[in-house]
């Protein structure tokens, strides 16, 4: 994950304030110039996509939905980016902040390449070759274990 979660300075804060009452954030922030941000567009344009599908019951989703859309930018799984135990503790995370998106995910598709779905499927990009994921040669990269 980049620094401060994928989070601004001030958002880092709060969202410690927000989840750990008593934490102090400034011995917790980075020293020295923060990296870059990788594809912002790309970041930008899923943060979106989970804003409009945020539960609407807690700041938190606001942070969440940027931390989510920095850890797509790695390379492994999306729960091992994010630092969690696994796909499932990830789907728990989605359902609370985006049920939105969660209920959208019935057949349990690995996280990335389903949020990267639905962003191509809302530009009329459809990417998927096979009639449908049954006979897809691809089954295992989109639905497989992530262990
Ligand atoms: S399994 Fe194949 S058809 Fe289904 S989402 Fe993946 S690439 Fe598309």
């Amino acid at each position: 994950m980049p620094d401060w979660l994928g989070l601004a300075a001030a958002a880092f804060c709060c969202l410690l304030a927000h989840h750990f009452s008593g934490a102090v954030c400034g011995s917790l922030l980075p020293q020295g110039p923060r990296a870059s941000v990788e594809r912002p567009d790309d970041v930008h344009e899923l943060v979106r996509l989970m804003w409009r599908n945020r539960a609407g019951k807690s700041a938190s989703e606001v942070w969440m939905a940027r931390m989510v859309a920095a850890g797509c930018m790695a390379s492994d799984h999306l729960w091992q980016d994010l630092g969690l135990w696994s796909r499932k503790d990830l789907t728990a995370l989605m359902r609370r902040n985006f049920p939105g998106l969660a209920t959208r995910n019935v057949r349990d598709m690995k996280w990335k390449r389903f949020l990267y779905k639905q962003l191509c499927e809302a530009e009329g990009i459809y990417i998927c070759r096979a009639p449908s994921c049954e006979v897809c040669t691809y089954y295992p990269v989109c639905f497989g274990p992530e262990d």
